[in-house]
């Protein structure tokens, strides 16, 4: 069932994005070779609590961490740990939290030092992709027409596009309806209303589709071990526009 959000409850998840989105900028000028993620979570723990909020991740399903870092062939959630990122790597960076028991969720991928120029047009790609569904996410429209601007813009430029994993309601709860897919299949496609929220976050790999979990029971990974970004917004539509909760300028 998809819930519509009152005004006053927008009004309290662009609250709590706008906490989220601080932090997440302190993370972004954080991402440096010989930071590990394991230093990246717990800064992101100390800030979210220090501003009164609380990482939705942790503890959720006993993720036992407050952010999810996903280095290079990790698609998505993984566990942030000791190892010192390196220069040339690729570091996801998903975080949600909880303020006042309203949710928002919001994730960006960052080089970190130098890059090679495939990771750094997949960034760009990516990045685009989202702005692109984002464009789509307006009342009238359809989940559909936010799954094809992802996967046209990505998978049409050779990009695999992750299936199994998707984009959902927020709000709320961390996790609600709709799914909205990164690509268009055969699954519920709802009308988009004034009251929706919506995680919109297209996982993009530079090689193929397919993706695996790891024994740790969290990591997805590439099966083909190659590259993989991640961005993720939360949105509001509203009657006349569709407002980007998470954006950082906010
Ligand atoms: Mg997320
Ligand atoms: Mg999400």
């Amino acid at each position: 069932m998809i819930r519509l959000k009152t005004p006053q409850q927008i009004a309290a998840i662009r609250e709590a994005s706008q906490i989220l989105v601080a932090v997440l900028g302190e993370l972004e000028q954080m991402v440096q070779p010989g930071v590990s993620t394991l230093d990246l979570d717990q800064y992101a723990l100390k800030r979210i609590t220090a501003l009164g909020a609380r990482p939705a991740f942790l503890g959720y399903m006993d993720f036992p961490a407050s952010l999810c870092t996903s280095v290079d062939s990790a698609v998505i959630h993984g566990i942030p740990n000791k190892q010192k990122l390196r220069s040339g790597q690729l570091v996801s960076i998903d975080c949600g939290v909880e303020y006042r028991g309203y949710y928002s969720d919001c994730a960006f991928s960052a080089p970190v030092g130098e890059v090679s120029q495939e990771i750094t047009t997949l960034l760009r790609v990516t990045r685009e992709a989202l702005a692109l569904a984002v464009e789509q996410a307006r009342a009238g429209n359809r989940i559909n027409d936010i799954s094809r601007a992802v996967y046209r813009h990505t998978h049409d430029q050779g990009y695999g596009v992750v299936r199994p994993y998707c984009g959902h309601g927020v709000g709320l709860e961390i996790h609600e309806d709709p799914q909205v897919p990164n690509y268009v299949g055969r699954g519920p496609n709802p009308r988009l209303k004034p009251g929706m929220v919506l995680a919109i976050e297209p996982m993009i790999n530079l090689g193929g589709d397919d993706v695996r979990v790891l024994q740790d029971e969290w990591t997805v990974v590439t099966s083909d071990g190659s590259v993989s970004a991640h961005f993720e917004h939360t949105v509001a539509i509203l009657e006349e526009r569709t407002e980007i909760l998470t954006a950082r300028d906010v």
